[in-house]
């Protein structure tokens, strides 16, 4: 089967959807303080997709044209045969890429394998480069581990290196420039995202910890200068590059620059829901489908081709009300 050229997933609004990230599990050997609270309920295995259906949806997807796949969670890398899954997502034909979002701590042993299954690019989060500090926002996790797996990722070569910083007011605010310097020595990219309101969380208010893309820009600002750049990635994040240098500082910023307009991409939950928009439960339930008919990929093509018809013009994110959307990022795959 070869790639159809005129897209077959298309929303109301126009937007074409050739990008779909995938949650392989919501557990995580991290509890990030914006993403989990302390004491989290983790999903049954059997109301999780096996890795069979996952990767058939995959098939389905790529077959409909989507040529661009993120394997995220949770933490993808502690679901056991995630690798083999890569593998086989990596070969199907017709995606170009297939990249991945991981929160670094398996990646001193598993970079080079990751590399050899076809992930092309890797997205690796770090929020400070202060061990107490780290500790304290991961609630467990080990700093140390992860700079390790990040020199991992760079000796194997992958063709894109990124990391992903949420910035919280009096938290980690005043790592931003450290973290940028530490890119740079690295000669990799990074990105700043706004915390999102998903899922309940008892560690903060996330309305006072609040701390835009524009007032990191401009700490960051004072120091470096940021040249514009024009590459667009599809993506929402805006990027910059920072002169005399190789990185690229990209901003994600859901509550101060709504991006939309540009949405290319869908999201497969843990529990195999498709789910057409980050901030809206708007989601048609493929796991139904799946387990109901599991020989018919027509059916499945079907329902997914259907969903693009309620996939929401844009997300609404407050940060003064409660949650609305109660599903917490690493059920949801961010
Ligand atoms: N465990 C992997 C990791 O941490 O990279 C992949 C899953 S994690 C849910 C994906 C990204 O979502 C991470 O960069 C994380 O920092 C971000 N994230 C989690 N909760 C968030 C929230 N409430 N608002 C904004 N970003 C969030
Ligand atoms: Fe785990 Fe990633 Fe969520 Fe942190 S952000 S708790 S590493 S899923």
């Amino acid at each position: 089967m070869t790639t159809n050229p005129s897209p077959l997933l298309i929303d109301r609004f126009g937007r074409i959807v050739d990008y779909l990230r995938v949650s392989i599990t919501d557990r995580c050997d991290f509890r990030c303080i914006y993403c989990m609270s302390e004491n989290m309920e983790f999903l049954p295995r059997a109301q999780i997709l096996s890795l069979e259906e996952i990767e058939k949806v995959c098939r389905a997807f790529v077959e409909l044209g989507v040529h661009k796949i993120r394997i995220t969670g949770g933490e993808p890398m502690v679901r056991k045969g995630a690798m083999d899954l890569l593998r086989n997502i990596g070969r199907l034909e017709g995606l170009r890429e297939l990249v991945l979002t991981t929160n670094g701590s398996q990646l001193e042993a598993l970079a080079g394998d990751l590399k050899a299954c076809g992930v092309k690019r890797i997205n690796i989060s770090l929020d400070t480069l202060d061990a107490a500090l780290f500790k304290q926002m991961t609630r467990v996790g080990d700093l140390n581990t992860v700079l390790r797996g990040i020199d991992a990722a760079i000796a194997a070569d992958f063709q894109r290196i990124k990391l992903n910083a949420v910035i919280l007011k009096n938290r980690n605010h005043q790592e931003v420039r450290k973290l940028v310097d530490f890119a740079i020595a690295k000669r990799i990219d990074i990105s700043f995202i706004e915390e999102m309101p998903l899922g309940m969380i008892e560690s903060h208010d996330r309305a006072e910890e609040y701390y835009s893309s524009d007032q990191i820009k401009a700490d960051l600002e004072s120091h470096l200068t940021l040249l514009p750049d024009t590459t667009h990635t599809g993506g929402p994040s805006r990027y910059f590059r920072v002169a005399d240098s190789e990185t690229k500082v990209g901003f994600i910023s859901p509550h101060s620059h709504n991006f939309c307009g540009d949405c290319n991409r869908v999201r497969l939950t843990a529990e195999g829901r498709l789910l057409l928009c980050l901030g809206n439960e708007h989601s048609v339930d493929l796991k139904q489908i799946l387990r109901s008919n599991p020989d018919n990929l027509p059916a499945l093509k079907n329902a997914i081709v259907d969903a693009m018809q309620i996939k929401p013009e844009k997300h609404d994110f407050d940060l003064s009300e409660k949650p609305v959307i109660f599903r917490h990022m690493s059920v949801t795959g961010g």
